[in-house]
């Protein structure tokens, strides 16, 4: 099979789409955003072996590639419209193809996001990289930098989980459950993000730790904050997995996917209606403050805590 069949086979023939003027089959896609609009473009890239575990079921790594980078757009407060695919295989086989079609398609379908162009290619390991093209009303884009002293912190769904489930999928490939599936299956939270767009002063999505990429909305916003530990939500499955480690995989582990944010102190209700609509988990966990620097307090008394997150080269001292 070349590459030549496997885009026909796999990835060519989705139906029309508002705004593709030109899609798969030509040089490039021709795109109309619509009036009024602003286009947010996202892209992110997965290699085997650094982004997942080798061996893991191909269905997961088509989700996982669309989901990290919807994550991204629902950080900005956009909709996702179109998306490319960039494909380094190892071997054509059919079997991982089609299982890595139909995650890829799932997500991108619940999202409606519709695959417009990529490119397929040979190499020594399964590299995937999916580029989104959302859409977001002129000038409402949620940006990092907009966090304002005295504004209220905002945490969705349960930071660490995923990390758990890597954790688990590590040490046994076949490992199954409630983490687990947090760490396959990635919920990117669009409809809250949309909603933010308007509400929220900044947001971030947090992909490599709560604590190091909430350090980045605040650096980019000129600002620090104080988190209390004791709001940040821990889930049941990984309270009873990672038992007294449970809070350092919420503030370091990676993989959540999960927005944090920052909103006006008087719109804390808000947030926490807007998150109810949406059916997504909130919780308020601190506060901005005037004073740079990330600091931690449990029952009131300050704790140390590493915010420097993942990075790919390591970082100077
Ligand atoms: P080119 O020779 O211009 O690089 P290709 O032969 O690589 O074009 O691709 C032919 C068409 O198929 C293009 O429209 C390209 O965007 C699309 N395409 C290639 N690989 C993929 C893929 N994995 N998923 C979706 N579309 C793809
Ligand atoms: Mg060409």
């Amino acid at each position: 099979m070349d590459e030549f069949e496997i885009i026909q086979r796999f990835f060519a023939g989705q139906a029309d789409a508002p705004g593709i003027i030109v899609g798969i089959g030509d040089d490039g896609a021709v795109l109309a955003p619509a009036d009024d609009r602003h286009l947010v473009t996202v892209v992110d890239t997965l290699v085997e072996g650094r982004h997942f575990p080798t061996g893991l079921d191909a269905g997961d790594i088509g989700w996982r590639a669309v989901a990290v980078n919807l994550s991204d757009i629902a950080a900005m407060g956009a909709a996702p419209r179109w998306m490319t695919l960039a494909l380094t295989l190892t071997t054509p086989d059919t079997h991982w193809l089609e299982g890595f079609a139909r995650g890829l398609f799932d997500a991108a379908g619940e999202a409606g996001v519709v695959l417009v162009g990529g490119d397929t290619t040979g190499g020594a390991q399964v590299v995937v990289t999916v580029q989104i093209t959302g859409d977001i009303g002129a000038d409402l884009a949620l940006r990092r930098s907009g966090a304002r002293p005295g504004d209220a912190i905002f945490i969705s769904g349960y930071p660490g989980d995923a990390a758990g489930g890597l954790a688990q999928l590590k040490a046994d490939l076949s490992a199954h459950g409630a983490l687990v599936d947090r760490f396959r299956r990635p919920q990117p939270r669009l409809q809250l993000g949309r909603e933010l767009a308007g509400l929220a002063t900044a947001c971030i999505d947090v992909s490599d730790g709560l604590a190091g990429d909430l350090h980045k909305l605040l650096v980019a916003s000129g600002v620090g904050a104080s988190v209390d530990l004791c709001a940040v939500p821990i889930s049941p499955a990984l309270a009873t997995f990672a038992q007294e480690d449970a809070m350092s995989f919420a503030l370091h582990g990676g993989d959540d996917y999960e927005l944090c944010f920052s909103a006006s102190a008087e719109c804390i209700d808000t947030v926490l209606e807007t998150a109810a609509r949406c059916a997504t988990p909130v919780a308020h966990i601190g506060r901005v403050t005037a004073a740079r620097g990330l600091s931690f307090l449990r029952d009131g008394e300050p704790m140390a805590v590493d915010t420097t997150g993942y990075a790919h080269f390591g970082r100077e001292a």
